[in-house]
């Protein structure tokens, strides 16, 4: 009977085929307005936290009010110790000591805390025709046109040669000024359009309007960039020598928001990797005395090929590791050995706009949960880790376990480009690791999207992680 014959094709199709499901199917109402509120907060952190030194800083925060303190090299932590490690400001391990001897391995979670923006130069200030600018260079991989003509908001630390460090923030509260790279009239762009969109705005045409009116003395004109740093003096006692020793970065200065009539998106400066640093710590402030030890590292320098004695190929972690482990007078190469790990980054979701750059059977879907990454890397997985097929059972389990909604994807079509993450580096410690992240779009464009269900996905992934056997 035809009737019967389908329904055994059926029943081998529910048996044999997976069949991705989108987060809505499977959360509950109550769940989707749970995954909605922690977004709420996740938004308020984006908000507050655009440069990795303000990640870090708000991070330790919130770990200290919930019991977390400061580790100590040499001290002997009890099971359900909550302790963390600021790297120089910029990157930080947090972690909460297990029941099981570290021999056992760790469960760490990684992401990165930095995102692309425009750094100002050693010497940014000059003034041309009526204006005063800054000279930026930008950090990570953008596209350089996307960021002109958007307002950008000021942040980072000037360092004094007395010791001091001046933090400044401008741009974000009500009432004060913005910044803007500016872009050409499409009137007088036709050289400018016959340029590659990748030269559409280059490099050293990336400079930020910072001042348009001179300094006044007397009923005489001193200068624009001399009112720049008179404003600055005033302000923060600044001279313009302290930019050699200063780290100020133009962002964004627009806010985290809903997008879509359904409220389905949050649409923001950062995603790429807030959107997995955020719900990594979430996960593991939520963790009481897990039975294997729980650590997040919060990686600075991602963007620029994870460099730098605040990026994850320096040894800070395997320096605390290791500290940690011999003062429990346990060999720090076995934990490594027998260390899990996420190495939890963002992946490109399927723009139905930009089809042709993705394999739509091994893509990323916004809202289909988190993306589970073997390898990463480019021209034949070049630079990538390409985790164990071993590892990746035992992490589909303990998704699978939880109920945790996640799906199998690549960056792109094989040809097509690609990119890589901390994960090679993550390796290179002799731990099993593999990539898993939140799907976005327009990555590292100045404004980002991700799917809320996504975002609280993650969260409950690395909890799962945490807890699995
Ligand atoms: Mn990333
Ligand atoms: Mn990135």
């Amino acid at each position: 009977m035809p009737t019967e014959e389908k329904s055994q094709a059926d029943q081998l199709r529910d048996a044999l085929t997976r069949r991705q499901k989108h987060a809505c199917e499977v959360l509950s109402e109550d769940e989707i307005a749970q995954a909605d509120a922690f977004c709420e907060g996740y938004k308020a952190f984006l908000n507050a936290c655009k440069t990795e030194r303000e990640c870090a800083d708000r991070f330790i925060a919130r770990a200290e009010a919930l019991g977390f303190a400061a580790y100590e090299e040499g001290k002997l932590y009890a099971p359900g110790s909550k302790i963390y490690l600021d790297n120089r400001g910029k990157s930080a391990i947090f972690a909460v000591l297990g029941r099981q001897s570290l021999e056992k391995g760790l469960r760490l979670a990684a992401a990165h805390i930095d995102a692309p923006r425009l750094d100002l130069k050693p010497n940014p200030l000059y003034e041309d025709k009526n204006l005063a600018l800054a000279k930026t260079h930008y950090y990570g991989g953008i596209k350089k046109y996307q960021w002109a003509a958007i307002p950008l908001a000021l942040h980072g630390v000037v360092c004094k040669k007395d010791g001091t460090t001046v933090q400044i923030t401008i741009g974000e509260n009500p009432g004060e000024p913005r910044f803007c790279v500016t872009d050409l009239l499409p009137h007088l762009g036709r050289d400018q359009a016959e340029r590659k969109l990748s030269e559409g705005v280059k490099g050293e045409e990336l400079n930020i309007v910072i001042g348009s009116r001179p300094l006044m003395l007397g009923g005489k004109a001193e200068g624009l960039k001399l009112n720049v740093l008179k404003f600055l003096n005033d302000a923060y006692g600044i001279v313009e020598e302290d930019f050699v020793s200063a780290e100020l970065e133009a962002v964004p200065a627009f806010e985290a928001c809903d997008i879509g009539l359904d409220h389905g998106l949050i649409g923001a400066y950062g995603h790429d990797d807030r959107v997995c640093a955020y719900p990594c710590m979430e996960a593991l402030f939520q963790c009481a005395a897990p039975e294997y030890t729980a650590v997040v590292a919060l990686a600075d320098k991602e963007e620029i090929g994870s460099v730098g004695n605040t990026g994850l190929n320096a040894n800070f972690l395997y320096d605390f590791v290791t500290g940690l482990s011999l003062t429990q007078g346990v060999n720090p190469r076995k934990v490594l050995r027998n260390t899990k790990c996420l190495s939890a980054d963002v992946n490109a979701g399927f723009d139905p706009t930009w089809p042709g750059v993705m394999d739509p059977l091994n893509a990323g879907y916004i809202g289909q949960g988190v993306v589970l990454t073997k390898y990463t890397g480019s021209r034949g997985k070049s630079g990538s880790s390409d985790a164990s097929a071993e590892f990746l059972a035992w992490v589909r389990s303990a998704l699978d376990g939880a109920g945790v909604l996640w799906q199998a994807g690549e960056l792109g079509k094989v040809d097509e480009g690609g990119g890589g993450t901390v994960a090679l580096y993550l390796a290179k410690l002799n731990l099993d690791v593999v990539d898993l992240g939140v799907p976005i779009l327009s990555m590292h464009a100045p404004f980002e999207l991700a799917a809320k269900t996504d975002v609280a996905m993650l969260r409950n992934a690395c909890a799962a992680f945490f807890a699995a056997e």
